[in-house]
């Protein structure tokens, strides 16, 4: 044995794929997949844009540090704050470390108001990572314990409460931020009501709060705009984001402006690998691909029409509690617990995760067909007759 058992993987393994479909090497049928390595290859496998960007960069430049002047990572810092409505940019490599930037972020921000302790209110059912920090933030108590002592300066609110946060602040004059994702991913695919997040920046605002938002997984095309919190015509101070801004390529980033700004000084925060020529060229392609094939809209319309045929599809099943979501990340709620249906899904040759027990989570690539959104339901609707045999 060389490899930690904390994975526990299906048993399959795959050598190649194209768009949407992925091949093992056995079997000459491709798999339809319909996670995208969990929204991050959301242009598709071996899309041929991105590859032609990594041979090209790797044949020029990988790596050089942030010692020196990277000029493709201040390009691509312009391209995501004027897309974000942000004004400055860390990159990591990761969503966690991005999320730990953010942290860092509202911490330095706390001392610098001159509270000493401060604390970043996160939501019941968040997931944010698995660094200490992150891990903490994360509402998992499976992830967590084991690892004790957490982190401290972390309060839990409800999800979908704004009132709960409100009533905090009256007893905690420590806070400094609320933390939380546009739609909860690992948590269920749980979507706020539609005021939710404008009642939040509201609170932020009225007590000078930095409103965080951790659109690792909602972020890049994934639910219709490039980022979830422009469907909500609200601006955090802070967003990060990660998954699927490098295809595949690990890239993360912190954006954020005002107040967030300038808390960073020179030799307190860093990264070796984060923003290096090659990552920075693969976002920037990532960014021009998905604006030049409008691919945002295509993730609402696609999105559309998979919720809308799933409902009709499964309306006779009785085991399905609930089907949600928005753009293309959608939920499939059962009545018990599901995690065998990915093994039935491989059989049917189409590839989903199970979050949260007993939700189906589906996070197909942007670019995604009419027609292959047909047959994710399809085979899916199969999978879960199956299921229940
Ligand atoms: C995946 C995810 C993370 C963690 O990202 P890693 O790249 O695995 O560190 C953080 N927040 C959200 C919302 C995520 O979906």
């Amino acid at each position: 044995m060389s490899l930690i058992s904390a994975y526990s993987p299906l048993p399959v393994s795959f050598e190649r794929g194209e768009g949407i479909w992925l091949w093992d090497g056995k079997n000459k049928e491709p798999y339809l997949d319909a996670l995208t390595g969990i929204a991050v290859c959301g242009l598709g496998h071996a899309h041929p844009e991105i590859t032609k960007a990594i041979c090209d960069q790797a044949s020029k430049l990988i790596h050089t540090s942030n010692v020196y002047q990277i000029e493709l990572q201040t390009e691509l810092a312009a391209k995501l704050t004027a897309l974000s409505g942000m004004e400055q940019a860390f990159f990591s490599n990761s969503g966690a470390e991005a999320n730990e930037a953010a942290i860092k972020l509202a911490r330095a921000y706390g001392h610098q108001r001159e509270i000493n302790h401060p604390h970043i209110v996160v939501l019941e059912g968040a997931f944010h990572g698995r660094t200490l920090a992150t891990l903490t933030a994360t509402a998992n108590r499976k992830g967590q314990a084991g690892y004790e002592p957490l982190v401290s300066g972390f309060i839990r609110a409800p999800f979908n409460d704004s009132e709960s946060i409100k009533n905090m602040a009256h007893h905690n004059n420590e806070i400094v931020a609320v933390m939380l994702e546009p739609i909860q991913g690992e948590g269920g695919i749980h979507l706020p009501p539609s005021d939710y997040l404008k009642k939040i920046r509201e609170l932020c605002d009225q007590n000078n709060w930095l409103m965080i938002l951790d659109e690792v997984q909602t972020g890049n095309g994934r639910t219709g705009s490039y980022f979830n919190y422009q469907q909500h015509g609200i601006l955090p101070d802070i967003v990060t984001t990660a998954k699927g801004l490098g295809n595949g390529y690990p890239i993360g980033v912190c954006l954020m402006r005002g107040k967030a700004c300038n808390l960073f000084q020179p030799g307190n925060h860093g990264s070796t690998f984060g923003g290096s020529p090659l990552a920075s060229r693969v976002g920037l392609t990532v960014i021009d691909i998905i604006e030049k094939n409008n691919l945002c809209k295509n993730a609402a319309d696609m999105g559309q029409r998979l919720i809308k045929n799933l409902k009709e599809a499964l309306s006779n099943n009785t085991h399905v509690q609930d089907i949600r979501g928005q753009g293309l990340m959608i939920g499939i709620e059962l009545d018990k617990p599901c995690r065998d249906l990915m093994k039935i899904g491989l059989d049917q040759k189409i590839l989903f995760n199970v979050t949260a027990d007993k939700v189906i989570r589906l996070l197909p690539p942007l670019n995604i067909t009419g027609e292959q959104v047909d047959q994710i339901v399809e085979r899916l609707k199969k999978c879960i007759e199956l299921f229940y045999q």
